[in-house]
């Protein structure tokens, strides 16, 4: 079935129409052309509107983001208050057995009282309900007494390479991980009803494929997950193209994962494994993020290393020998040292394998330099930048905060691709687009250093084709271009030419994968 949609204003080409055939872009050119090559096929008036390729999330969770939809929703809380309230307004539906989830809370942004929440707040709800919330940053939980009893949690407890703080009632990195074990896996049919929750919501903001790191989202290896997208893209049900970014507890999940066949670039156009995913340290917000120096508002704290320099080589190590390079979430400069320092035995000039860096934040400027050498593919996320604009001022010293966040530096020198790292960010790329582009906060008004500002077209081209070379599916996805797979977001706005403030107004109209309309506003 062919389709021509026509009165299209299509980024970076002058062309107004384009042919859309068996899921590819199969003609783009001017309205007769198209509509002749289109014969009785379907035609679509698309009024002007703006069209971009489809966006690419290089870096996010959408089984974690669509399991965050079914959780008490906290992002908004802007005290403990409003906290206890809506996690009050829950205890009403729970079954025995059951636990409140909440998602997303963040206390450095709390307007009203103390700025934490703690376990004193929970078990003024409830001693009987297991109540756990998760901060924004997903690495520090708050839980009630409850779970602290049923996790056997108590003031002596120690976990290795997590912090424990019992009377508040914080479990922070390694310590969340008896909530997982207690809590128990999802089932096939709930994980698959979180990533088609997910895909749902990703697709609203004109995104087409994720780099998404699933594997230990409610489950204890990659087992579940991976059976249950492979189901999905063979029938055909997937809506975002998904590139797995594999995360293991052990070493001996990788090997049994890399044994079993599995590695880079294996699968199809709608699920494919993408690179070993490592998690170095935690978040800046939190002060969990490992830092060669002590925190400037805390200097009893370097944060947390989330893993050890042996175990990193190993697991890296071990992909290496299969082709599967590693991407490691490094926030802090200190775990940054230990990443470029495992990478320099692995990575081969020019990067073939296509390692890379998620987050890119705290970064001296030796740091990005090295990143540029050894080449490496960088996974940031400008919407960071709304909540991290005030909190760095606080966290490191000023020369350090300049020298952070050098995403146009590191967008002119490396492959540089944006994500949401979704549910930490809400997914919505025009508002990344937004904050790239001006690097300001809207929620602050803070701002960080001007001159790493991206262009609107960078912007867009890191949330395009650089998130496609990330992916290895450069010859795919992240273009409008003949031969493509015919991924687009029509948008009613052209946001090359609009003040950056209007970028916040512009909306998806029209999201479509494979030449399947998967959302219409
Ligand atoms: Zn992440």
């Amino acid at each position: 079935m062919k389709k021509a949609y026509i009165n299209a204003k299509i980024w970076r080409s002058g062309a107004e129409a384009f042919l859309v055939e068996d899921g590819r872009f199969a003609l783009i050119g001017d309205k007769d052309t198209i509509l002749e090559a289109a014969g009785d096929g379907e035609v679509i008036d698309l009024n002007g509107a703006f069209v971009t390729p489809g966006f690419v999330d290089s870096h996010m969770h959408l089984a974690y983001l669509g399991y965050y939809l079914t959780t008490v929703q906290l992002a908004d809380c802007m005290s403990a208050e409003e906290i206890v309230e809506a996690v009050k307004a829950r205890t009403a539906d729970v079954l025995p057995g059951q636990w409140i989830e909440g998602m997303g809370y963040n206390e450095s942004a709390f307007t009203k009282g103390p700025k934490e929440i703690t376990k004193a707040d929970l078990d003024a709800v409830s001693t009987e309900i297991p109540i756990v919330l998760t901060r924004h940053c997903g690495h520090i939980s708050c839980v009630n007494s409850k779970v602290l009893e049923l996790c056997g949690i108590d003031e002596t407890t120690y976990i290795e390479g997590g912090e424990i703080d019992f009377r508040r009632g914080l479990l922070k990195e390694n310590a969340r991980k008896p909530l997982t074990d207690v809590m128990g896996s999802a089932s096939a049919a709930e994980y698959e009803q979180y990533i088609l929750a997910g895909q749902k919501a990703v697709n609203a903001f004109g995104i087409t494929a994720s780099g998404s790191d699933d594997f230990l989202i409610r489950s204890e290896n990659y087992k579940l997950p991976l059976d249950v997208f492979s189901k999905l893209a063979y029938q055909g049900r997937l809506s975002v193209r998904v590139n797995e970014q594999c995360e293991f507890r052990t070493p001996e999940d990788l090997a049994e994962f890399l044994d079993e066949g599995y590695t880079t670039g294996v699968g199809n156009e709608y699920f494919s494994i993408g690179p070993l995913k490592i998690i170095a340290d935690g978040s800046l917000g939190g002060r969990t993020a490992k830092m060669s120096e002590p925190y400037a508002d805390d200097p009893s704290t370097t944060g947390t290393m989330a893993v050890d320099e042996d175990k990193m080589d190993i697991m890296v190590g071990l992909a290496n020998r299969y082709n599967m390079p590693a991407i490691t979430h490094a926030i802090g400069d200190g775990a940054l040292d230990q990443v470029l320092k495992v990478y320099r035995k692995y990575v081969l000039p020019g990067n073939p394998l296509r390692y890379g860096i998620v987050h890119c934040q705290i970064m001296r400027k030796d740091q990005t330099q090295e990143v540029i050498d050894q080449q490496l593919c960088c996974y940031f996320q400008s919407l960071f930048l709304d909540s991290d604009a005030s909190i760095l001022k606080e966290r490191v010293k000023p020369e350090l905060a300049e020298t952070s966040y050098p995403f146009r530096t590191l967008f002119e020198h490396t492959n540089a691709s944006n994500g949401s790292d979704a549910p930490v960010e809400i997914p919505d790329v025009l508002k990344g687009i937004y904050h790239a582009v001006t690097r300001k906060s809207i929620m602050t008004d803070d701002e960080m250093n001007q001159a790493e500002c991206l262009t609107v077209d960078q912007a867009l081209e890191s949330y395009t084709e650089k998130g496609a070379v990330a992916f290895g599916m450069e010859d795919e996805i992240g273009k409008i271009a003949e031969g493509y797979l015919a991924d687009f977001a029509v948008i009613d706005t052209d946001i090359t030419v609009c003040p950056a403030e209007d970028i916040l107004k512009a909306r998806v109209i029209r999201t479509v994968v494979g030449g399947e309309e998967v959302y219409s506003a």
